[in-house]
């Protein structure tokens, strides 16, 4: 699927949407979840453009994925998390909503996930939540 450069995640990396971000450098951007499903939601999205898990050069994933896990224990220690869901969604038949690829960390469980992008969370909680996770990276 070809790559829209005006996705919301797209214009977030350059900075021309605001997000609460947690973690950056020159791969990789990690920022809150404006609709959380649990408290503490956070995104983790390559820089490179590239939609579903699918499009994204191996390279890119491996790194990816290990920012993945060190914003996941971030939030572990920070949040006292007792498990963290990892999603992923390729794919609007997937229910992939914004098409640049990203990682979900949800720390929750499976069993109690609030429902996928539907309700705004409260941006104040969420920015304190964002200082406790940014404060261990
Ligand atoms: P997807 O459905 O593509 O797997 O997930 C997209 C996620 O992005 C959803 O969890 C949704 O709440 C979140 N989201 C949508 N728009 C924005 C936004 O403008 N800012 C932030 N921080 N998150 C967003």
């Amino acid at each position: 699927m070809a790559y829209d450069d005006q996705n919301i995640f797209a214009r977030i990396l350059r900075n021309e949407l605001p997000a609460i971000k947690v973690y950056e450098d020159d791969q990789v951007l990690a920022f809150m979840d404006i609709m959380p499903q649990a408290e503490g939601h956070t995104l983790v999205i390559p820089k490179t453009p590239a939609v579903t898990l699918l499009d994204l050069p191996p390279e890119a994933a491996a790194y990816t994925i290990q920012i993945v896990q060190k914003i996941a224990k971030a939030i572990e220690t920070a949040l006292n998390a007792k498990g963290i869901v990892l999603m992923q969604l390729s794919g609007a038949a997937a229910g992939q909503t914004v098409p640049h690829v990203h990682f979900h960390l949800i720390p929750s469980s499976v069993h109690e996930l609030g429902r996928h992008a539907v309700q705004m969370g409260d941006q104040e909680k969420i920015k304190a939540l964002a200082e406790k996770i940014k404060a261990l990276l």
